[in-house]
């Protein structure tokens, strides 16, 4: 008997939002080196046919579904094309999102929808569809929550409360899903360098704040990341289910 399980991604098909830059990309590519076939969901066509010429040079197929993930029609626009082209979905990544981080008092009803529809219902969309293609034959889903959807930060109470309820939502559906072999997780990730947060990093006191309190003093990597998400949607992460792996340098262990 072998003990050592697979990491590979070979013969699956990746869905990833918010697949043009930052994070989701990294991810899209880094399962399309895993193996996987992509399907990259963004607003930006061209982030996303950049990102599929990534893919196909590595020798995999990537589908590109311009969507905006806070509109309905959008979002079932891109499940029929993936029905339409017969394509068996095996994980999705839900990762697409955004902050505005207003004060609690200056905080709009529109800001408070912009957030909330980006980073909380469209997740729910995508599972909930994602879930119905899956349940007869199994499958993965894995969400980009963050640190600060279980540790109280000054990055906006709206967001915060996002991921807060991306973990819950996380634990629930791996409850209901798991007779289907639907395995669902979430990666809380602490600082990386991307789009969304490179003004602040770039910032010498706000990066200090972050360090001052990082035991690995340092913000994160982008592969460090792809390797907790392929992990989480091999063989190897079979028997892992409805849990929040911190991808933090160690940031949440403290009191
Ligand atoms: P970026 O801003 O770099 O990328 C966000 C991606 O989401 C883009 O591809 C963007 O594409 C897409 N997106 C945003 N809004 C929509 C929309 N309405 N419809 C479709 N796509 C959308 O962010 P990151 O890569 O940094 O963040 C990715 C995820 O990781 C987010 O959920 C974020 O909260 C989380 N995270 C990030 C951390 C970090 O340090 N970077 C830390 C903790 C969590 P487009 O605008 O073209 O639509």
């Amino acid at each position: 008997m072998r003990y050592l399980p697979s990491f590979t991604l070979e013969s699956r098909t990746v869905l990833v939002t918010g697949a043009g830059r930052g994070i989701g990309r990294a991810l899209a590519i880094g399962m399309a080196e895993a193996g996987a076939d992509l399907i990259l969901v963004s607003r930006t066509k061209a982030d996303l046919e950049s990102a599929a010429a990534e893919i196909e040079r590595i020798g995999r197929r990537a589908w590109v579904f311009t969507c905006d993930v806070t509109k309905k029609e959008d979002v079932m626009s891109v499940f029929q094309q993936i029905d339409e082209q017969a394509i068996a979905l095996d994980i999705l990544v839900n990762n697409a999102g955004m902050n505005i981080r207003s004060k609690a008092l200056e905080v709009t009803d529109e800001e408070w929808s912009t957030i909330m529809n980006t980073n909380l219902r469209s997740s729910f969309w995508f599972a909930q569809e994602s879930g119905r293609r899956m349940k007869e034959r199994g499958g993965r889903i894995i969400t980009i929550a963050s640190v600060a959807g279980t540790v109280a930060l000054r990055t906006g109470v709206v967001y915060a409360a996002t991921k807060a309820a991306l973990i819950q939502m996380t634990k629930n559906l791996a409850l209901e899903w798991g007779t289907h072999n639907i395995n669902v997780n979430a990666i809380g990730p602490w600082y990386f360098k991307t789009p969304l947060t490179e003004n602040l990093l770039s910032d010498d006191d706000y990066l200090s704040d972050i360090l001052a309190v990082t035991p690995l003093k340092r913000v994160g990597e982008l592969p460090e990341l792809v390797g907790p998400a392929v992990f989480l949607a091999s063989e190897a992460g079979g028997y892992i289910n409805g849990q929040t792996l911190f991808v933090d340098g160690g940031m949440t262990i403290q009191g």
